[in-house]
């Protein structure tokens, strides 16, 4: 896969938006689409580029983001920021435009607290800035398998290692940092040795982990299917894995939770979907 994409620069009306998820007040994207191109991100299903294109390869900037967010601060009640909800904040396009480090410095400069995830060691860039900040602001890195596989699914995205040396920096600079395990896929990263490895690593670092299952999207389900040959994600299933990851928590002595069980999603057999941001 090349890994080259178009940026195309936008105005937005909005900055924050209020948040579907329960952890966040708040979302912010600065970016639409997202050229890491992991092929189950269900923000591919959200998010639609010039006809034609395929999910990575075109980058909507939302040039005004800094701009607005100065002035709805000021109107908006502080609260948790999440950056970034469908799209990566530190994807490439975020090197030349800088619109995470801004957002970055308006929110919890204005006393709100940003949630950054990412799958990019580009936030090392911002370090004097979240270390400021370190009160109001933790940094989840999404890794979803340390083997070879997670560049077929991840084509375009730092790798997995490059994450793990960014979250370990972090934590030694007092950055509370959560290591995001999900999307679990079958056939994917849900063997022991998989499962295991992210959440070793997790330990290792002094990072919390945090783990979510997939739930399928229609382009991303079709996508995984042709690129991983990723089976249904079934209740037995689910929970195997479950038990297998507790089990590999307990005996790692990592600290772990469950974003299904925080959310009650398995109570409310949520259809939200799940594989994607950052
Ligand atoms: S899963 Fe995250 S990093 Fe990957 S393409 Fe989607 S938004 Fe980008």
């Amino acid at each position: 896969m090349p890994c080259s994409y178009r940026a195309y620069e936008i105005r937005a009306r909005q900055a924050l938006v209020p948040s579907r998820l329960p952890e966040y007040d708040y979302a912010l994207n600065p970016y639409a689409g997202c050229s890491h191109a992991c092929i189950y991100c269900y923000a591919a299903d959200l998010t639609r580029g010039p006809p034609g294109s395929a999910w990575g390869e075109v980058v909507y900037v939302k040039k005004n983001v800094p701009e607005l967010l100065k002035r709805e601060v000021r109107r908006l009640a502080p609260g948790v920021v999440g950056l970034s909800t469908v799209t990566d904040p530190y994807q490439p396009a975020e090197r030349e435009y800088m619109l995470a480090r801004a957002s970055l410095e308006v929110l919890a400069g204005a006393g709100f607290r940003v949630s950054i995830q990412t799958k990019s060691d580009l936030v090392l860039r911002d370090l004097d800035v979240i270390v400021k900040y370190r009160h109001a602001v933790d940094v989840g890195f999404t890794i979803t398998s340390l083997g070879e596989r997670a560049s077929a699914a991840e084509p375009c995205a730092p790798s997995p290692l490059a994450r793990a040396r960014a979250a370990e920096i972090l934590v030694g600079r007092g950055v509370r940092v959560w290591i995001f395990l999900g999307p679990i896929i079958p056939g994917y990263n849900d063997s022991a040795r998989e499962l295991g490895g992210v959440i070793a690593l997790a330990r290792r670092i002094g990072a919390e982990l945090v783990y979510d299952r997939y739930r399928a999207t229609p382009r991303a389900g079709a996508r995984l299917r042709a690129a991983l040959g990723a089976g249904e994600p079934s209740p037995e299933w689910w929970r195997r894995v479950r038990r297998e990851v507790e089990v590999l928590c307990a005996r790692e002595g990592a600290r772990c939770r469950s974003m299904e069980e925080e959310w009650g999603l398995a109570r409310r057999d949520s259809k939200r979907a799940s594989g994607g941001p950052a």
